[in-house]
């Protein structure tokens, strides 16, 4: 009877859901949703951001290349739904196949794109959604709900200090201009993005049903060296079809456009000479150092907890987050911002309901994460332990690490007045069985004050 009654529960709660999360009617209008940023810091954002990739990355020096892109992002930037935005577009020289833009409007394409394309329809569907995740305001929108998450911590009497985590980025110390530490578009900004890209697309003359097939296609060719790509705009599930019923609510068309320099600048891609790095993100590789076995203690004005001393604390006491990590183990990447690969992540949540139970601020805190982090998949069932006298819970998931392949996570929670303590334990998965022993020393030294 007691698990009929929670099966009824769930089915309940995957209705609601249905009818008011996933309910946008294909061709109804998209507007950008929550935002503590104005236009104009979107703007600067991007603009300083900008300015910093172009010295970091390599870029194309072909500028026939560089003119062909413009000409191309610029005509679908001119229409309607693109918006207002100073939109650059610039061309990366990397055989990597990804594309990314910085709030406000500045718009980044790897060489590797151009060549992975069947048609020039498929490339300006790139640079059309890449252009509706600016329009939609998709990088401080999650900015914004990540500052949300941490906000309720000064409410709660906890003194925060450089405690956001925008500032939090800036201290890691990154010298990118973002200070933005999400990386992965949701997958309800990815199917928006879809959805207006299609409609800009349309708009400039280009068969927006391109778009979708070339990213089914991404997906298809995907496998163990999925391209770049998908890893931060992930697919929020059947494209295709998505888009193909948001076709149906334009006018009907012949999509006719093109510059007609499509297989002419492919041409011109293939005879580039090999780029002087590496891509970008198959560059970064996880820590060789072993942890130390010497421990030395991480003090905050709430908890201590120990970590090897040849890795380093970014973020002082007080902070809202504080990462224990070997520098290698924080991994700045292309999109401005930074992620965790190796080492723990220690933060407070704090849930919505002032009376929820351990298991249940759990389960929101994992709820929250995995709206962060699409790849994430919860690997058994959550165990009980005792931390300093207090009760808490140990939650195994995995995720997708960004020196590539899977990445094992162990997530401590324990309940505290102050809020709800959280350890997030990182390893790529080919360390975990060295790594096992050090975050089972780091999970023993944790103590909590008054
Ligand atoms: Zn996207």
């Amino acid at each position: 009877m007691e698990q009929f009654r929670t099966r009824r529960a769930t089915i309940v709660l995957a209705l609601v859901c249905l009818t008011a999360c996933a309910g946008r009617r294909p061709g109804s209008p998209i507007k950008p949703g929550f935002n503590v940023y104005s236009k104009e810091q979107d703007i600067e954002l991007g603009r300083r951001g900008a300015a910093e990739i172009s010295r970091q990355l390599e870029l194309v020096s072909d500028q026939k290349l560089q003119e062909y892109i413009k000409t191309l992002g610029q005509r679908l930037a001119s229409v309607r739904a693109a918006e207002d935005y100073p939109y650059t577009f610039t061309l990366i020289h990397d055989k990597g196949i990804n594309a990314f833009a910085l709030p406000g409007g500045p718009i980044f394409v790897n060489s590797g794109l151009l060549t992975a394309a069947e048609n020039e329809a498929q490339l300006a569907g790139v640079l059309a959604h890449e252009i509706a995740h600016v329009a939609l305001r998709h990088g401080t929108n999650q900015a914004s709900k990540a500052n949300l998450l941490q906000l309720p911590a000064a409410v709660g009497g906890v003194i925060l200090g450089q405690g956001s985590v925008a500032a939090q980025a800036g201290q890691i110390g990154l010298g990118l201009g973002l200070n933005v530490l999400m990386l992965r578009y949701s997958r309800s900004a990815e199917s928006q993005a879809d959805a207006l890209g299609a409609r800009i697309l349309a708009e400039a003359g280009y068969n927006p049903v391109e778009m979708a097939r070339f990213f089914e296609k991404l997906e298809a060719e995907g496998g163990s060296r999925a391209p770049q790509f998908l890893s931060s705009h992930p697919n929020p599930g059947d494209r295709l079809r998505a888009v193909g019923a948001e076709i149906q609510t334009f006018p009907r068309q012949s999509y006719k456009a093109s510059t007609g320099q499509f297989a002419h600048a492919q041409d011109l891609v293939a005879k580039l000479p090999p780029p002087r790095r590496s891509s970008n993100q198959g560059a970064a590789q996880a820590p060789q150092l072993s942890p130390s076995g010497t421990l030395r203690d991480f003090e905050d004005n709430r908890f201590t907890i120990a970590y090897p001393d040849n890795w380093k604390a970014f973020g002082g006491a007080d902070s809202a987050m504080v990462v224990l990590a070997p520098q290698e183990g924080v991994v700045a990447n292309a999109y401005g911002g930074a992620t965790i690969g190796y080492g723990a992540l220690v933060s407070y949540y704090f849930s919505q309901s002032a009376r929820a139970s351990l298991m249940q601020a759990t389960g929101e805190l994992m709820r929250r994460l995995e709206e962060e982090n699409p790849s994430m998949q919860v690997t058994g069932q959550s165990r009980r332990i005792k931390i300093s006298d207090s009760p808490g819970l140990l939650s195994a998931f995995s995720s997708a690490s960004p020196y590539g392949g899977v990445e094992n996570n162990l997530l401590l929670t324990v309940m505290r007045p102050e809020g709800l303590f959280y350890v997030v334990f990182i390893a790529p998965q080919p360390r975990a069985e060295q790594l096992e022993a050090t975050f089972q020393k780091m999970l023993r030294s944790i103590r909590f004050r008054g």
